[in-house]
């Protein structure tokens, strides 16, 4: 089964889409159900990078709201998005994956520390990576980490998952006649202040030219849909 048209990719995920209904955590259903999503498409022959947000567990600007410590608060985000690497990383080795956590910030009793070079071999060895950790720097985004690793590691798509179906011209939970956008340039995405991702995240696929594709992950077979070629969600690019 390899018609996949991609040979590698970086998937993010948000840390929200691991939540289910819940608000807070992590659901074991949603992420045995996201595990299978990926063994198919390893499967298919395509090398996975994933990078996890750790939002549905803490926020560094969140904390700070609540009187913590940017920077702390920062330190405890990226350490959620290593909890929720071993989450996925176990689910995946659990249904016969082999998957790795490489983090920005060195825990060498808890999982690898990523080095470009090494996460590279392991790609080609058809493990899934998990980049935790963020960038590994406060002031930054699990979404400017994923283009940033998307980009070292040569993928040849991004694709961001969340749980709304793509670019939207506003929110079209709050705003019903929102506009769709099937594919919308970096620029525009800039311009317009939409909540395609971060600036610095956008601007980064843009001057490398990393193109982006935001989905739905809760849409069933969409993924696999996505990387066999069907466009499936919203296109950014030049
Ligand atoms: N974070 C950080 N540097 C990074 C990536 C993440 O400081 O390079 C922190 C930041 O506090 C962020 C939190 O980790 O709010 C969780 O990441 P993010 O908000 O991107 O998660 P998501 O919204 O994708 O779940």
């Amino acid at each position: 089964m390899s018609e996949a048209i991609y040979r590698r990719i970086l998937l993010k995920l948000s840390g929200e889409a691991l939540m289910g209904e819940g608000s807070f955590g992590i659901d074991p259903d949603v992420i045995a159900r996201v595990a299978g999503d990926i063994k198919e498409l390893v499967a298919s022959g395509i090398q996975i990078g994933l990078v996890i947000g750790g939002g549905n567990i803490f926020r560094g600007e969140g904390l700070a709201k609540a009187g913590i410590d940017r920077v702390s608060g920062d330190h405890m985000g990226m350490l959620a998005t290593v909890m929720n690497a071993l989450a996925m990383q176990d689910a995946l080795v659990k249904i016969g994956v082999p998957a790795r956590t490489m983090s920005a910030i060195p825990m060498e009793q808890v999982c690898d520390t990523y080095v470009r070079r090494q996460a590279v071999e392991h790609l080609d060895r058809g493990e899934v990576v998990l980049f935790a950790a963020g960038t590994g720097n406060p002031f930054f985004t699990t979404d400017s980490a994923a283009s940033l690793r998307a980009i070292e590691i040569n993928a040849d798509l991004m694709i961001k998952a969340t749980k709304v179906d793509g670019v939207y011209s506003a929110d079209p939970v709050k705003e019903p006649s929102a506009v769709f956008y099937p594919r919308i340039s970096y620029d525009r995405a800039l311009a317009d202040g939409l909540k395609v991702m971060d600036a610095t995240a956008i601007v980064l696929c843009r001057d490398n030219e990393m193109p982006l594709r935001i989905m739905n992950i809760n849409t069933p077979g969409a993924l696999m849909r996505l990387v066999k070629g069907e466009a499936i969600g919203s296109l950014v690019e030049s």
